[in-house]
């Protein structure tokens, strides 16, 4: 019986039920995908693909996932390909026989060794052809080449690309090397494979195809809200998938649940620019003002058999920079507690004077391999929430019922754990109190949360019921931003040797591409000209990635271009409308992007990666926001 149903000119990508899934149906779906910007054609096309596949092994299933994020497991494992550019240059000219000079001549023209490949492989003649590969065949060799180490490594990897893409036809060099690369740039985005998935798995029932398209598209909205709330609560397909087919969408939140040892994507917060908006916001229900601690966020797990894990906001494993909060979590829970998973913020602690230091403090804390008899900077745990306990998740209590468990099943340590100071009132003065001591108190502001309606923990989500109030609100746009740095500029005078400034870029997930918001120049100490100099020079690249997006007018050229690798915290003055600028560009105006206005540096976030920076809706929504409310200042005036 043929499931498979995608063909191309050269042969027949059909594939038999129980054999494995050609990786060449793979790569025919991704140029499908990238050939359309309309997101329901992409759907409809992964769907498709997706529907194939269901119905054979989960094995199968598991590897086309990770292939279409461009990832070797699940996220928090942390498992990296790391293979530099060089790398691949030798390889592909290895197996096309090319020399690795006029492989990069011809991507300085393309700007895209993927493509550089596919045309290479095209113009060659193999006399006996290798097998076609299999999606899990190249899953697998993926998965060997990251966990190649060692001094030999180079020449082992390129060994086993090269045996890849030999065996390659048609367009798979290209997307075999772009997933090399860590960049598939086709436009696909999580939540759209989340999606598809969800809707694959549905209408593999046949009742669900007959319905009216109304209804099915209920029946579908809902699979996909319910698919996405198991991911967001256990992100691991290797766990989800095989349930999913075995038992279907429905059953799937009974046997996938949140559990300890697996971070689940952390709940967000929406800012705010005045203590009116909160208000407002939360008219007629019940909230809670927390302090907002200014640290590093960190998920805390205790497994059953005693392993205790601190995750990061971004899900990366933190137990190896805190050794010391690993050593006193055991002191923190009563008895008769086995498991827990905790949400909070780690900060830099005083002990001498008992009270909280800036962020800057904790920064300069090492990150990896820290010794515990070397530490130099202390830190205090201020738990806000508590999202499992004892073999239940909790997430979909109200945070009052949360917090009650919280405080019923754990002890505040003097300066190693305390639970998020907090204060219940509506009164727009005692609120501005609370925010003026944790301010006084080295806290970044207030967090504001809906304690009983609507006060489930969304994870991943940002939401409505968590509002941010940062001291600063009043000046500025409301919130920082979170900015890849894309390239430099040779500095002058008291800066020369250094960069002078910095070219800056939002991300937008849609398009998978940084599109340039503002050039940077103040907010800088000397010692950190001197770094920020020190750590690119390690991520010079030729020139801009092709998806890089900016406008290359003489005054924004930078002298030098940089991987995008490093995300910077800034504050502006605001933002408009910009005639070179990129980022958001489409969202408010058709031709013209949004650019920052009197952009400082504040600090280098490194707990986030380049694709979580502010994306380009956000800064959309940013400058809407910022129209409103000066429209409304007009009124008032
Ligand atoms: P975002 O996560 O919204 O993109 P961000 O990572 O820059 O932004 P902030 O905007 O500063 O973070 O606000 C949310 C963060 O505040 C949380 O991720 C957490 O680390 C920190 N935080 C400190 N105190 C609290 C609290 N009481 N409740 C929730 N989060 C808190």
């Amino acid at each position: 019986v043929t499931t498979g149903s995608l063909t191309s000119k050269a042969e027949s990508l059909a594939w038999k039920k129980g054999s494995p899934v050609p990786y060449a149906a793979l790569c025919k779906t991704f140029e499908q995908i990238e050939s359309t910007t309309k997101r329901l054609q992409i759907l409809a096309f992964l769907t498709a693909f997706f529907k194939d596949v269901i119905q054979l092994s989960p094995k199968d299933l598991v590897a086309c996932i990770y292939l279409c994020l461009n990832r070797i497991g699940p996220e928090y494992e942390g498992k990296e390909l790391g293979i530099g550019e060089s790398i691949l240059v030798k390889a592909v000219a290895s197996a096309t026989g090319r020399s690795a000079q006029s492989i990069k001549t011809d991507m300085a023209q393309h700007g895209d060794l993927g493509t550089v490949a596919q045309t290479s492989r095209g113009h060659q003649k193999t006399m006996f052809p290798p097998p076609p590969l299999t999606v899990v065949s190249v899953y697998k060799t993926l998965n060997e080449i990251a966990s190649i180490t060692g001094q030999s490594s180079q020449s082992l990897k390129i060994g086993k690309i090269n045996k890849l893409l030999v065996a390659c036809r048609d367009n798979e060099p290209k997307y075999l090397i772009r997933s090399l690369e860590g960049k598939l740039r086709i436009g696909l985005a999580e939540q759209s494979i989340l999606q598809a998935l969800a809707h694959a798995a549905t209408l593999t029932d046949s009742s669900v195809v007959k319905l009216s398209e109304d209804k099915r598209a209920t029946v579908l909205a809902e699979a996909a809200a319910t698919f996405k709330h198991v991911y967001n609560e256990l992100p691991n397909y290797d766990e989800i998938v095989p349930v999913l087919l075995e038992k279907g969408i429905k059953e799937l939140p009974k046997y996938c649940k949140l559990r300890p040892g697996v971070p689940l994507k952390p709940m967000l917060a929406h800012p705010t620019k005045s203590l009116t908006d909160v208000l407002n916001r939360f008219e007629n229900m019940t909230f809670t003002c927390e302090y907002k601690y200014d640290g590093e966020r960190a998920q805390i797990h205790l497994l059953e058999y005693g392993k205790i894990v601190i995750y990061s906001r971004n899900s990366e494993n933190l137990s190896a920079k805190y050794p010391d909060i690993i050593e006193a979590i055991p002191k923190i829970p009563k008895e008769g507690v086995k498991s827990f998973v905790l949400d909070c913020e780690a900060v830099a602690w005083d002990r001498q004077k008992q009270c909280i230091l800036p962020f800057q403090v904790l920064s300069t804390r090492k990150r990896k391999d820290v010794q515990a008899a070397d530490i130099q900077v202390q830190v205090c745990v201020f738990a806000f929430d508590l999202l499992y306990l004892n073999g239940e998740p909790l997430t979909t209590k109200h945070l009052k019922d949360r917090r009650d468990v919280l405080y019923e099943h754990f002890n505040e340590v003097d300066g190693v754990f305390a639970f998020a100071k907090h204060k219940e009132s509506s009164n727009v003065e005692e609120i501005q109190t609370f925010l003026d001591e944790a301010v006084e108190g080295n806290c970044e502001g207030l967090m504001v949360k809906t304690l009983v309606q609507e006060a489930s923990y969304e994870p991943s989500k940002r939401s409505r019921n968590w509002l941010k109030v940062k001291k600063d609100y009043l000046s500025g746009v409301g919130d920082t931003f979170d900015l890849v740095v894309i390239g430099g500029y040779i500095g002058r005078g008291k800066r020369t040797g250094w960069y002078g400034g910095y070219l800056l870029a939002c991300y937008d997930e849609d398009r998978e591409e940084y599109q340039s918001i503002c050039k940077i120049g103040t907010g800088f100490s000397e010692e950190q000209l001197a770094e920020h100099a020190k750590f690119f020079k390690d991520h010079i690249i030729d020139r801009p990635k092709s998806y890089y997006q900016w406008s290359d007018t003489p005054n924004l050229r930078p002298d030098v271009w940089f991987d995008a690798v490093q995300v910077w915290e800034v504050k502006a003055a605001d933002l408009s409308i910009s005639p070179v600028h990129k980022a958001a560009i489409g969202h408010v105006d058709p031709n013209k992007g949004i650019s920052l206005r009197f952009p400082r540096f504040m600090r280098v976030r490194d707990d986030k990666k380049p694709e979580q920076a502010t994306n380009a809706s956000q800064v959309a929504d940013f400058y809407r926001s910022q129209k409103i409310n000066s429209a409304a200042g007009e009124l008032d005036d």
